[in-house]
C-alpha cells in the first residue's frame, strides 16, 4: 500500500507524520515460488491521549522489485503490491466512519454506505453497487424527489431553486456511472462492469462528503441557532 507522510487518526483525529520505527510499523511477507506477497502495516497514534492502533492488510502477487532482494532489504515501508486482491484496514474494523453514524442521517442511508465500505476490500463491484444505491436514497431523503431513475433524478437536482452546485452534479453522475449495471445479452441478470479500486474507493468519498454536507452539518448550523437564540433570550431576561 502507498504510506503518505501525513496520515490522520480515525479514533481522535490527530493529523501526524509518518515516522517509521516510530508511528509506523511495516513487514513484508513474501514468496517467489508462490508467486504471493502479504505487505502489512501497523500505525499508532502519538496523541498522549489516544495511542490506537490501526492495521493494514495488502495481499497480492509477488512484486518483480522484490526478486533478488535478501529478506532484511524487502523490509521496505511503502509497497504497492501488484495483482492485489485483498487491501483492508483490519483495525478499527473496516466499515462506514463512525461519526457519520449521527442521528440526523437516516438509517437505511448509513447501512447502505458501510455495506460499501466493508464490500470494498473484497468486490469493488459490489461496492459501488451499494455506492450507487445509497445515492439515490440520499437524493430522495435530501430532495423529496418524486422516485424514478437516477440519472432523471439527478437532472432535476440541476434545476431546482437554488440549483444544486456543478461540483455536486458531477461527483453523483461519477457515482452513477461507476456503478452503472451492464445488462447481459440473452440473460436479466445484470452486473456492473470492471470497477478499478480507486474509482469504487472515490464513490465512497463522494458519498461521504454529501453525509457531511447534506445531513451531518445542517443539523450543526441549526444547534448552532438555538444556541444564538437561548443567548438572545437569556440577555432580554437580564434586561
Ligand atoms: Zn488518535
Amino acid at each position: 500500500m502507498k504510506i503518505e507522510s501525513k496520515h490522520k487518526c480515525p479514533y481522535c483525529g490527530f493529523t501526524y507524520k509518518s515516522e517509521p520505527g516510530r508511528n509506523l510499523f511495516a513487514h513484508v511477507l513474501a514468496e517467489p515460488e508462490a508467486n504471493a506477497a502479504v505487505h502489512s502495516v501497523i500505525r499508532v497514534c502519538p496523541h498522549m491521549e489516544c495511542g490506537k492502533a490501526e492495521i493494514f492488510v495488502d495481499a497480492g502477487t509477488f512484486p518483480a522489485a522484490l526478486r533478488g532482494k535478501t529478506e532484511d532489504e524487502r523490509q521496505n515501508i511503502g509497497y504497492d503490491l501488484p495483482g492485489t486482491h485483498f487491501r483492508a484496514r483490519l483495525l478499527p474494523p473496516y466499515g462506514g466512519k463512525p461519526e457519520l453514524k449521527a442521528q440526523e442521517v437516516p438509517e437505511t442511508i448509513y447501512r447502505d454506505y458501510d455495506e460499501a465500505c466493508r464490500l470494498l476490500p473484497v468486490s469493488t463491484g459490489a461496492s459501488v453497487t451499494m455506492a450507487r444505491r445509497c445515492v439515490q436514497k440520499m437524493i430522495r431523503a435530501k430532495f423529496r424527489l418524486t422516485p424514478g431513475k437516477l440519472q432523471n433524478e439527478i437532472s432535476t437536482l440541476a434545476k431546482l431553486s437554488p440549483p444544486v452546485r456543478q461540483e455536486v452534479i458531477d461527483a453523483l453522475v461519477a457515482v452513477r456511472k461507476t456503478g452503472r449495471l451492464k445488462a447481459l445479452p440473452d440473460d436479466e441478470i445484470k452486473i456492473v462492469g470492471d470497477v478499478s479500486h480507486e474509482a469504487a474507493a472515490q464513490a465512497i468519498s463522494i458519498i461521504e462528503i454529501l453525509i457531511n454536507d447534506w445531513f451531518v452539518a445542517p443539523a450543526e448550523h441549526n444547534d448552532r441557532l438555538v444556541a444564538l437564540q437561548l443567548i438572545l433570550n437569556k440577555k432580554s431576561s437580564e434586561k
